[in-house]
Formats: C-alpha cells, sequence, structure tokens
C-alpha cells in the first residue's frame, strides 16, 4: 500500500530532477521556472486559506518585498543577492507582523477586503518610489551564485527554485503532522482550538508569517531569473490569480499548491499560444475562454484537483502512535472528597434576559455532579461561564481554591479542566489519533505556542512519540482503540461523543466537563457511555455533567442540581430530586 504512494513520489522527483538534463526546449524550462515560482506561492495560500481559513488577496505584496529589496540592494548598492534576501526576509516578517496585527482580528469578507486594500497600497508604493525607479522598476540584477557556479542560465535556476519549493512542501508537511500543525489544522474551529488550549489569534499570525516569507522567498528568485523588476508583476491581479491556483489545486492539500500553479500556468499559456489559431477570430477571447474554465473547475471540483489525482492512491494517516514512548507528565490530582468545584451566586444577563440567576453548587473530587433541566434552562450557559467561554454577570466559580473569574477558555483547560461540547467538534477529516492528540496541545516538550521551527525541520520526533501514544492510550480508555486512524468525521455519533471524552482526557484534567454528551445518541450508545463514566469515576476523575435527559443521570450520578428558567429549583440525590414535586411539574411541563 505505502509502497504505491512512495514510488509516485519518487518517479515525480525524478522527472524534476532529470528535466533540465534532457533537451528539452528553453521554453519549457521557463514554464516550469514559473510554475516553481508560483508554487511557492501558492503553497503559502494553501497553509493561510485551505488549513487557516484566512482568504488573502495580498500575497502578491509580500512578493514584491522579497523582490525588490534584493534588486535594489544588489544594483544601487551592488550587494550580495543573500544580503538582499535577508533583508527581505527582514522586512516581510516585520511588515506580516504588523498588518497581521491589524488585520487578523477581523474575519470573513473584512479581513480579504482588508488584504485588497493593503495589497493595493504596495502596489502603488513601489510604482512612486524614486529609489525603486518609480513604473520602469529596475534592472541590471545580477545573477545568482551558488557555491561558485552561476545560476544565469534558466536550466541552473530551474534545479534552485523546484530544489527550494520541494523543500517548501516538505517543511509545510512536517509542520502539519505535528502539535503545532494539529493546532493550525483547528485554527477553522477557533472556539474548540482554544478550548485545547491554542492560542488561535497567535497561530493564525504564524500562518501569516509563513505564508508572507514563502511569497517573498519566490519574488526574490523570481527578482535574480527575471534580473529586472516592475511594479506590473506584483499588482492585485497576481494576487488573485496566486488565491486562484491554490483553490483549483485544492487548498486543503500542500501538493494542492504545486498541481493548482502548474495547470493554472499551463492553461493559460497553451490558450494564449495556440487559442487564437485554432479559432481564427478577429477578437481575443483567450480571458473569456480561460474565465470559463476557471468557474467550471470550481464547480466541478470544489475541493480542487489534488483529491481526484490522489483518490487513485491508498490514503495513509498523516501520523501514527508508536509502540512505546516515554510518558507525558501528569499534573497532581485532588484528594477523594476534596472540595474541586465551588459555584456561587453565579449570574448572567444577555441584555434584558436572565439566562442564569443566583446559582450556586459545588462538586467534591471523585463525584459525578448532574447539572440537569428543560431546554433553555440556562445549563450551557453555566457550562460556559465555568469553562471561561463567557465571563459571568455576577458571582463567582472557585476551582482548587483558586478563582476562575477572568480567565479565558485557553486558560482554563490550563488548570485542568477539560470539556466537550454540546455539538460535536471535531475535525472530520483528521484521524480519530491526531484528534484526541489535539487535547493535549498544552503537554509538549515546547512551549505551547512555540515548536513551529523545531517541527518543520523534525526536531520534535520525541514530543511526537510521546503525545500520539498518550492520544492512543486515551482512545483505547474510552473503547476506541479499533478507530485510531479513522477519519472523524466517519465515526458514529455515539462513537464521536466518546472521541471527544477522550480528547479532554488528553488535556489531563482533574474536572471533566461534559455537555449534553447523550443527546442524540441510540440506546446501545447510551449504555457504552454510561458505563465509561461509571469506569472514569472508578478512576477516581470527577465529572460535572450538563444533561437535558434525566433518565441518563438517574444512575450515574452522585448529585444533581436542577434548573428552571435559570435558577436552581432543586438540588440533592438522583432519589430525592426524582421525587421533588417542583423538578417534576418542570419537567412534565417541559413534555406537555
Ligand atoms: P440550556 O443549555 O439549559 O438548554 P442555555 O444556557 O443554552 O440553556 O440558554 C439559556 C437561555 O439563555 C435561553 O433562553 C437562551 O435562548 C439564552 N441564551 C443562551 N445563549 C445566549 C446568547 N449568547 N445570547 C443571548 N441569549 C442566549
Ligand atoms: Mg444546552
Amino acid at each position: 500500500m505505502r509502497n504505491k504512494n512512495r514510488a509516485a513520489l519518487f518517479a515525480f522527483l525524478a522527472v524534476v530532477a532529470l528535466l533540465p538534463l534532457l533537451p528539452v526546449p528553453a521554453v519549457w524550462i521557463s514554464l516550469l521556472n514559473y510554475i516553481g515560482l508560483s508554487s511557492m506561492v501558492a503553497l503559502g495560500l494553501v497553509l493561510l486559506t485551505g488549513v487557516g481559513g484566512l482568504t488573502s488577496f495580498g500575497q502578491a505584496a509580500f512578493v514584491g518585498i522579497g523582490a525588490y529589496s534584493s534588486a535594489y540592494l544588489t544594483t544601487a548598492l551592488s550587494a550580495s543577492p543573500w544580503l538582499g534576501l535577508l533583508l527581505g526576509l527582514a522586512i516581510t516578517v516585520t511588515a506580516a507582523l504588523i498588518i497581521g496585527a491589524v488585520t487578523l482580528t477581523m474575519s470573513g469578507h473584512y479581513l480579504a477586503l482588508a488584504t485588497i486594500a493593503w495589497a493595493l497600497a504596495l502596489y502603488y508604493l513601489f510604482g512612486t518610489m524614486g529609489f525603486l525607479g518609480y513604473h520602469d522598476g529596475l534592472s541590471g540584477i545580477p545573477a545568482l551564485e551558488v557555491l561558485g557556479i552561476s545560476l544565469a542560465d534558466g536550466r541552473a535556476m530551474y534545479l534552485l527554485i523546484w530544489g527550494l519549493l520541494l523543500l517548501a512542501v516538505l517543511a509545510a508537511h512536517n509542520l502539519l503532522a505535528s502539535r503545532p500543525g494539529r493546532a493550525l489544522r483547528a485554527l477553522k474551529n477557533g472556539a474548540m482550538a482554544e478550548a485545547m488550549g491554542v492560542n488561535t489569534v497567535w497561530m493564525k499570525m504564524v500562518l501569516f508569517v509563513l505564508a508572507a516569507v514563502l511569497a517573498c522567498l519566490s519574488g526574490w528568485l523570481y527578482a535574480h531569473l527575471q534580473r529586472a523588476v516592475s511594479p506590473s508583476s506584483f499588482g492585485l491581479t497576481y494576487g488573485i490569480e496566486y488565491l486562484f491556483m491554490a483553490v483549483i489545486g485544492g487548498a486543503g492539500y500542500v501538493w494542492g499548491a504545486v498541481l493548482g500553479a502548474a495547470v493554472f500556468t499551463l492553461a493559460k499559456e497553451f490558450l494564449r499560444s495556440k487559442l487564437p489559431a485554432l479559432l481564427q477570430l478577429e477578437v481575443s477571447v483567450e480571458a473569456i475562454v480561460f474565465g470559463v474554465l476557471m468557474v467550471l473547475l470550481l464547480h466541478y471540483a470544489r475541493d480542487g484537483l489534488w483529491p481526484l489525482l490522489r483518490r487513485r492512491f491508498p490514503r495513509q494517516p498523516t501520523a501514527r502512535a508508536p509502540a512505546t514512548a516515554p510518558a507525558l507528565a501528569k499534573r497532581a490530582k485532588p484528594d477523594t472528597g476534596a472540595p474541586l468545584l465551588e459555584v456561587q451566586g453565579l449570574r448572567k444577563e444577555f441584555g434584558g434576559l436572565v439566562a442564569v440567576d443566583d446559582v450556586s453548587f459545588s462538586l467534591r473530587a471523585g463525584e459525578i455532579v448532574g447539572l440537569i433541566g428543560p431546554n433553555g434552562a440556562g445549563k450551557s450557559t453555566t457550562f460556559n461561564m465555568i469553562s471561561g467561554v463567557m465571563p459571568a454577570t455576577a458571582g463567582s466559580v472557585r476551582y482548587r481554591d483558586e478563582s476562575l473569574a477572568g480567565l479565558s477558555a485557553r486558560q482554563v483547560v490550563q488548570r485542568g479542566i477539560g470539556r466537550t461540547f454540546q455539538h460535536v467538534q471535531l475535525l472530520p477529516t483528521m484521524t480519530a489519533l491526531e484528534n484526541v492528540a489535539l487535547g493535549a496541545h498544552l503537554r509538549g516538550d515546547f512551549r505551547p505556542q512555540g515548536g513551529v521551527l523545531a517541527s518543520i525541520a523534525r526536531l520534535n520526533r520525541t514530543e511526537e512519540a510521546k503525545l500520539l501514544h498518550e492520544a492512543a492510550q486515551q482512545l483505547e480508555r474510552v473503547g476506541l482503540g479499533d478507530y485510531l486512524y479513522q477519519e472523524a468525521g466517519n465515526l458514529s455519533l455515539g462513537q464521536q461523543r466518546l472521541l471527544e471524552i477522550a480528547r479532554a482526557l488528553c488535556t489531563d484534567p482533574a474536572l471533566l466537563l461534559l455537555d449534553e454528551p447523550a443527546a442524540g445518541l441510540r440506546y446501545l450508545e447510551k449504555q457504552a457511555l454510561a458505563a465509561l463514566l461509571n469506569k472514569l469515576k472508578a478512576e477516581g476523575m470527577s465529572v460535572l455533567i450538563v444533561e437535558h435527559d434525566m433518565d441518563f443521570v438517574m444512575n450515574l450520578t452522585d448529585h444533581l442540581v436542577v434548573m428552571e428558567f435559570g435558577r436552581k429549583i432543586a438540588e440533592g440525590t438522583p432519589d430525592a430530586v426524582q421525587r421533588n414535586p417542583a423538578v417534576l411539574e418542570a419537567y412534565l411541563g417541559d413534555i406537555a
């Protein structure tokens, strides 16, 4: 199975490496050079747009920064192109950090519009600067030299461009298969990522800078290939084309960037050179034909072309759990019976609506406490205030002798409160193993928001082994040991809920918060879930379970807190609560 994929990859690499040695025409090499340069920018967009969900039309501006930095230094100051590259990277990273800080908190079309704005701004800036040659740009840029060999020839540049591109593809591949990479892949589901301890704003910045650096590198190579630069090569049109390439190839896939750049460039070139002769028309219709082709492509292959090609090859999981690995550090757990969670006078107002009104209850270590009540009672809101998703209007939550007031979801999970979601929040195309490993985001060897460069360079193998081994063990623990390499989206709802519990367990919690884990489950699935919760309890885990279904919690919980219309109407042992007239009325009223 794996051999077929390997063989295809090696065949591709062999063709790439041998091509310039064969007597192929120079125009081919030239086309391939442009495909390589575009692929690099599109690869950045695969990360930014495909993985991170952030649309940018402005990548051409970073290409321009890379090109102009080196063009200026090497022509005006006769400096080395390598110095030009360093300057380009320095300006790019600085610009990306500043632009990112301003724009990345925006979302959807606001972000897209912002990228158009700075693309235009930088484009006009290039054309108005005297020392950059105004609209004529700069020429007489020297050829690159590597180890004393001049790369003035297109074939020599080809090797450098494609060599760097393949390294970039490898780097992206390594990154995505790492702890920070899983965090990046979770960005489209920001609330869930934060609940696993991911600093989503910072991770978006990481993507933005990486994409900008790839664009800058492409620009630097372009300047020394073309030996002249002018603003027109870095306009908004190019920014749009790069995005097109990524989307056509498949923005969710690293190789989609290369495929997209190749298809786009070749189609455009073919239409430009062959179509006029074919159609014998007075007017030029290439642009229209090209546009129609692209729209058709997007219509029939929404995820791009790469998945269609990949279908012919066996799928392989990105990450595999090792048979053994050193154990991850565990936090000290509270003694059974010790006070763990203390909710006092909690209140939440949404405008005029009081969703939670003066709710108090407590939970001791080793207990399963149920928070029940009819729909709209305020259970999830209470849950969200405890887990740091939203601040309380009044009241306090104390956990292990510490107030949780003002803490974010990320800080709450860091303190040992793991959670699941009322509506399952998984990454459907990621394996069960990787979904669960995301829960261990804060338990790696590197700083929680670091490890990006180490992962790119594969210096994270020990970390990965530990995290994936832990994830596999948690999957075993919840009874999903046979599903490690299944895509989460292919599991049944019952399995997906267990998967969420395994992911929460991976955060090494002292308290587990479950929001309606039995909702939508079939009878047998509910029984399996109850058995798991009983097992966790026997292992000493403390659980706060929010539930609508009273039957489910009856035999499971030590203590029940009942809410209705935002207020606590009863609490006690399940038996006592079941006989409480106010509770019966609330539930009967709900059914009626
Ligand atoms: P439960 O989980 O018990 O079904 P919720 O806590 O979700 O109930 O909701 C309690 C009440 O608060 C409902 O009336 C709901 O419409 C309202 N509510 C919940 N979240 C919000 C919000 N973000 N903005 C405004 N109202 C909300
Ligand atoms: Mg709810």
